[in-house]
């Protein structure tokens, strides 16, 4: 594709590398008899060897000035789906499916929230990413990367940082390296109600500089005291941070805020 300059607003950087491509093939290894949704197909890199293993494809890229191009390379394939567009306003008529893309940077985090909002359709996400990201989201309790999106992820899914790739591999070359990570559905099921669980962990985080006591009173806890006596039971300190919690330790305070009539009424 000769003349087409890569827009920097919309993330292209696209892989030049065959090996790198081949390698990321192999991870996704598409099947005939499933459905693959990718995310900014760009040029082809990705989209041409997924179309050619004669899965179900459905690529997703928002350029209009690569859709032409695109069409042309995909036109002998009558299992791929091209769609121009937004991918986060996409919504898939089918389901279960693998996601997988080589991300631009700016929309990273709403693709992993988009993942947790479907994660029931999800057969697993490969997903090519800034390499901060990904260790962010591969993150434990006690680490300042432990966040909320971070936490949602993990509810649902088991994260492997598979491999980092240099700028060196893309045209034109990021100023970040990347990383691609694999999402797999885990089997825990949460029994605790989710929507009040959420919204726990992100007013928990809301300022990092302030305690968890602090970030919660008043808007999830009427009072201090009704929060260090939630506190007590947990067996924390008061002046514990969201940082320190686990996954387990939201769980029970969300468990005990619905058991024991603490919420505030902000939280309704
Ligand atoms: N998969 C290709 C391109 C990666 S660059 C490769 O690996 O070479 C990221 C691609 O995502 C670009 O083509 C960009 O135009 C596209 N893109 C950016 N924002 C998008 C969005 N919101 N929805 C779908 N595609 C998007």
């Amino acid at each position: 594709m000769t003349g087409y300059r890569a827009k920097k607003r919309l993330g292209q950087n696209f892989l030049k590398s065959s090996i790198i491509i081949d390698k990321i093939i192999e991870y996704i290894n598409p099947q005939h008899d499933e459905t693959i949704i990718e995310i900014g197909s760009g040029r082809g890199a990705l989209t041409l060897p997924l179309a050619k293993s004669g899965a179900k494809l459905i690529a997703v890229e928002y350029d209009r000035d690569l859709i032409g191009y695109l069409r042309k390379l995909l036109s002998k394939f009558d299992n791929v789906e091209l769609i121009n567009g937004d991918f986060l306003e996409y919504i898939p008529k089918v389901t279960k499916y693998k996601l997988v893309g080589n991300l631009p940077f700016n929309i990273s985090s709403p693709v992993i929230e988009w993942a947790v909002r479907n994660h029931h359709n999800i057969y697993a996400c490969y997903l090519m990413m800034q390499k901060e990201v990904v260790e962010r989201l591969c993150s434990s309790p006690g680490s300042k990367d432990w966040s909320p999106l971070a936490i949602m992820t993990k509810i649902y899914f088991d994260i492997t940082n598979l491999l980092s790739i240099s700028p060196k591999y893309f045209n034109p070359s990021p100023k970040v390296t990347s990383s691609l990570v694999k999402l797999v559905p885990n089997k825990i099921k949460i029994k605790t109600d989710i929507r009040l669980f959420e919204k726990v962990i992100r007013c928990s985080f809301h300022q990092r500089r302030k305690t968890l006591l602090n970030n919660l009173v008043p808007s999830i806890i009427n009072t201090a005291e009704e929060a260090k006596n939630i506190f007590n039971k947990m067996e924390l300190p008061t002046n514990t941070r969201a940082e320190q919690l686990t996954i387990e330790n939201f769980i029970n305070l969300t468990d005990l805020l619905v058991n024991n009539n603490n919420l505030s009424n902000n939280t309704n």
